[in-house]
């Protein structure tokens, strides 16, 4: 048995590894694959996108979370797709989601399609709070190959969402790391997000833990440059940040994610986190986006990004999440919550 001064010592150096922040080359590591050419801008139903699913689920395996897919860390979305009347953009075809796998074989075998949704929990530690979930989610879908612009017909997608996936990844290596959090906390990457948030209405048919026990959602997009009106580099934004108590609480925290200075574009309603929100969830999604030219452009690729803004962000997305797993529940204001969506045919 060793004494417990040098216990101390011996276990110091351990601990700091666990609560180790991202850094630059953290970003690099999980973003510049997803990224790459060869996912081939990771549109849904491609070859492209089966590549980028893998990386994920191989990312939350070496984590250690708990896969809770129906197959593995994937959770299968039956996809298909139709032609297109008039070619747009070099694309003769658009994915919809098929309500069913038999619904999905009616399509002819040729226009049938395997999408994944990525999914990984972490336990909460609490006896009481476990069983209630923080839903950390990106889109890792992306719009594919389409026409060339100045010889380049790869979109990337770096900032849109690859960033995103990435802070989904960082978060989870982080928190899996450190001390367990209270709640639990869910990781999806999601497909089918440009097409219409096809991954995320699938995982709202069919949610991976009860959607009544989600008691928050935090959705990362576009976060791989920094935006002036938040601050510059290091900032955020969530979205509707005044609809919910949950800005408050991190900016109380002292965590750097301010309001969206831009409500007129309505970035509340255009991502995953605004099909939760229709359901009650508390749900917002953390940006930096500052209206850039290359948005769903080939060239929103890594040359453009900003790999210490990202790391930065990435942590204060940690500390974010971490306060809402171990913190008081987020609610909405009065008024704050979006309507209920309309009852589909
Ligand atoms: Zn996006």
């Amino acid at each position: 048995m060793i004494r417990r001064a040098t216990a101390v010592a011996l276990m110091l150096p351990v601990a700091l590894a666990a609560q180790r922040p991202t850094t630059a080359a953290d970003v690099q590591r999980v973003l510049f694959p997803l990224a790459d050419d060869s996912m081939a801008g990771r549109m849904t139903g491609t070859p492209g996108e089966a590549k980028a699913a893998r990386f994920i689920a191989g990312a939350m395996q070496h984590i250690g979370l708990t896969p809770l897919g129906d197959s593995g860390y994937f959770q299968r979305v039956p996809t298909a797709v139709i032609p297109l009347a008039q070619p747009r953009r070099g694309r003769t075809e658009r994915v919809v989601l098929a309500g069913s796998f038999a619904d999905r074989d009616t399509f002819p075998v040729e226009r049938r399609r395997n999408s994944v949704n990525v999914v990984g929990l972490l336990d909460g530690s609490d006896p009481r709070l476990k069983d209630e979930v923080i839903l950390v989610d990106a889109h890792f879908d992306h719009v594919g190959v389409g026409m060339a612009i100045n010889g380049d017909s790869i979109y990337n997608g770096a900032d849109d969402d690859a960033s995103g996936v990435t802070a989904v990844l960082e978060i989870a290596r982080q928190l899996a790391a450190g001390p367990r959090p209270k709640r639990s906390v869910l990781f999806v990457a999601t497909t089918g997000e440009e097409a219409g948030l096809l991954g995320t209405r699938w995982f709202i048919d069919h949610p991976a833990v009860p959607l009544a026990r989600i008691v928050a959602n935090l959705e990362i997009e576009m976060i791989a440059r920094p935006d002036s009106l938040a601050g510059g580099a290091g900032k955020a934004w969530l979205t509707g940040y005044e609809r919910s108590t949950m800005g408050d609480e991190l900016a109380a925290a002292g965590i750097p994610i301010g309001p969206d200075r831009r409500p007129e574009q309505r970035f509340f309603e255009r991502s995953d986190n605004i099909a939760f929100a229709r359901r009650g969830i508390v749900a917002h999604t953390l940006s930096t986006y500052n209206l850039h030219a290359d948005y769903h452009q080939p060239s929103d690729d890594v040359a453009h990004v900003d790999l210490d803004h990202m790391a930065a962000v990435i942590n204060a997305a940690a500390r974010a999440t971490r306060l809402l797993a171990d913190g008081p529940k987020p609610a909405w204001k009065p008024g704050g919550q979006p309507a209920a969506p309309a009852a589909r045919p």
